[in-house]
C-alpha cells in the first residue's frame, strides 16, 4: 500500500508538474477539457483490476456483478443523453470506436467518402497511413476554396460519381455546423450508409446547442473527453438494428477486456452532461468561441494578415488563418505558449506550408469554460491572443495577464496532488 510519491517519485513528479502546468496556463486545445474530480476518482479506482470480456450479463469472467452495474448505467445514460436506440461504451478511444464502426458497416475493399484530413477531417476517416486508408478504398471531399465550407451540392455529385458504401460526416477542425439532413439524403440517394463522427461537438449536441446527427445517421461515434469532458475514451451510438454487428465489431473484433474503470468514469461524465450546469457551461463554450472569432476578425488584427476561417464559428473552436501573416503556425503556437496559452497549430485548407509547420491555429474554448470562464474572461483572453498575433507586444506583460486569469479561476481547488 505504498503511496505513489514514495514508490515512484519520478512519476509522482510528472503528475505534480502536469497539474501545475494545467493550473498555471490557459488550455485552449480544442480537443481537450478538464474532467471533473468525480470522473478522475472513478477512473483511478479498483475497477482497473477487473477483467470483464463480453457484455453485461454475458461475460467470459466471473465476479462481474458490480462492473455490470457500471456498464449498464453508462449505456442507459448515454442513450438517454443523445436519444439513441443502442450504445456501446467499450471503445478504448475515438479511433477504436471508429475502427469498430467501419468494421461493422462494411468489409475491407469497400469505399468510404469522408472529409479530407488536410481540410479538417480525422485520420480515421481515410488517411492513407491509418487503418481506414489501408483497409478501405478512400474518396475524400474538400471544403470550397473561397468559403472554406463544405458545398453539399458538390458532395452530392461526388457521391454519385464515387458510389461509396459509407459517407462520413464529422471533423476535427471545421468551425461550422454540418447539414445532417442533406448528408442523409445524399447517402440514401447513392445507397450508402451514413456514419457521423461527432467526437468534437458531442458536448454541444448533448446540451441541445448543436444539431444532432443521431436521428439521421446509421451509426454515430464519439470521443468522451473533448467537449463531453469525460475520461479519455470512445463510444458508439446507433439504431437498434446495428446492435449485434457493432457489439461483435468492438468485442471480440477490435478489443479484448473493456476498461471498466474508464466505463464507470464515462457513466459519471454522462450523468454530468445531462445536468443544467453542463448546459450552461456549453453556452459559455459557444459564447467564448464567438468572442474570440469576433476579436480576431477586427481590422487591427486583419492588418497583420491574420483572419478567421469562414469569418466566424458555430462551435467550440476558431480556426485562424495565418497565410498572410509573418507568423507561421509553429511560430504562432510558440508565441502563445510563451505567454501561457496552449493551442495547436493546424493546417488550413489549401495550406502552402508543410503539416509540421502549417499556416493556421486551432483555438478552442471548452477547457476554459469548464474552468469557469464567461464573457468577461473570454474577452480578456481574446485581447491577449489578438495582441500576441498582431506582433510587437510585450510578452511578459501578456504573460502577467494570463497569470491573473489562472489565479482568479483555480483548477481543481483544494486538491494538493494527483
Ligand atoms: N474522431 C475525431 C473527429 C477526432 O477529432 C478524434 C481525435 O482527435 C478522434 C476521432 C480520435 O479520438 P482518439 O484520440 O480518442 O483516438
Amino acid at each position: 500500500n505504498v503511496p505513489l510519491s514514495e514508490l515512484d517519485p519520478e512519476i509522482a513528479a510528472v503528475l505534480k508538474d502536469e497539474l501545475g502546468r494545467q493550473r498555471d496556463t490557459l488550455e485552449m486545445i480544442a480537443s481537450e477539457n478538464f474532467a471533473p474530480r468525480a470522473v478522475l476518482e472513478a477512473q483511478g479506482s479498483v475497477l482497473t483490476n477487473k477483467y470483464a470480456e463480453g457484455y453485461p450479463g454475458r461475460r467470459y469472467y466471473g465476479g462481474c456483478e458490480y462492473v455490470d452495474v457500471a456498464e449498464n448505467l453508462a449505456i442507459q445514460r448515454v442513450k438517454d443523453l443523445f436519444g439513441a436506440e443502442y450504445a456501446n461504451v467499450q471503445p478504448h478511444s475515438g479511433a477504436q470506436a471508429n475502427a469498430a464502426a467501419l468494421a461493422a458497416m462494411i468489409t475491407p475493399g469497400d469505399k468510404i467518402l469522408g472529409l479530407s484530413l488536410a481540410h479538417g477531417g480525422h485520420l480515421t476517416h481515410g488517411m492513407k497511413l491509418n487503418f481506414s486508408g489501408k483497409l478501405y478504398q478512400v474518396a475524400a471531399y474538400q471544403v470550397e476554396e473561397d468559403t472554406f465550407r463544405i458545398d453539399m451540392d458538390k458532395l452530392r455529385e461526388q457521391a454519385i460519381a464515387e458510389k461509396p458504401q459509407v459517407i462520413i460526416a464529422g471533423w476535427s477542425a471545421y468551425p461550422r455546423h454540418l447539414d445532417f439532413e442533406a448528408f442523409r439524403s445524399i447517402a440514401d440517394e447513392v445507397g450508402a450508409l451514413l456514419w457521423t463522427d461527432m467526437a468534437h461537438f458531442a458536448g454541444l449536441v448533448a446540451a441541445g446547442l448543436h444539431p444532432s446527427p443521431v436521428p439521421h445517421s446509421d451509426v454515430v461515434t464519439s470521443t468522451v473527453h473533448k467537449t463531453l469532458a469525460g475520461p479519455r475514451s470512445g463510444v458508439i451510438l446507433a439504431k437498434q438494428e446495428w446492435a449485434k454487428k457493432l457489439n461483435s465489431a468492438v468485442f471480440p473484433g477490435q478489443q479484448g477486456g473493456p476498461l471498466m474503470h474508464v466505463i464507470a468514469a464515462k457513466a459519471v461524465a454522462f450523468k454530468v452532461a445531462a445536468g443544467e450546469e453542463f448546459k450552461e457551461r456549453q453556452q459559455r463554450v459557444l459564447e467564448g468561441a464567438k468572442i474570440i472569432a469576433d476579436r480576431l476578425n477586427a481590422a487591427d488584427v486583419a492588418e497583420a494578415g491574420v483572419s478567421v476561417l469562414t469569418g466566424g464559428t458555430d462551435v467550440h473552436l476558431v480556426l485562424v488563418d495565418l497565410r498572410n501573416s509573418t507568423l507561421d503556425g509553429q511560430q504562432a503556437e510558440d508565441l502563445l505558449h510563451s505567454v501561457g496559452i496552449t493551442v495547436n497549430r493546424n493546417a488550413v485548407p489549401f495550406d502552402p506550408r508543410p503539416p509540421m509547420v502549417t499556416s493556421g491555429l486551432r483555438i478552442g474554448t471548452p477547457a476554459l469554460a469548464t474552468r469557469g470562464f464567461g464573457a468577461p474572461e473570454f474577452t480578456e483572453v481574446a485581447e491577449i491572443i489578438a495582441a500576441a498575433l498582431k506582433g510587437g507586444a510585450d510578452v511578459d506583460a501578456l504573460g502577467a495577464r494570463v497569470k491573473k486569469l489562472t489565479a482568479d479561476f483555480p483548477l481543481y481547488p483544494g486538491q494538493e496532488e494527483w
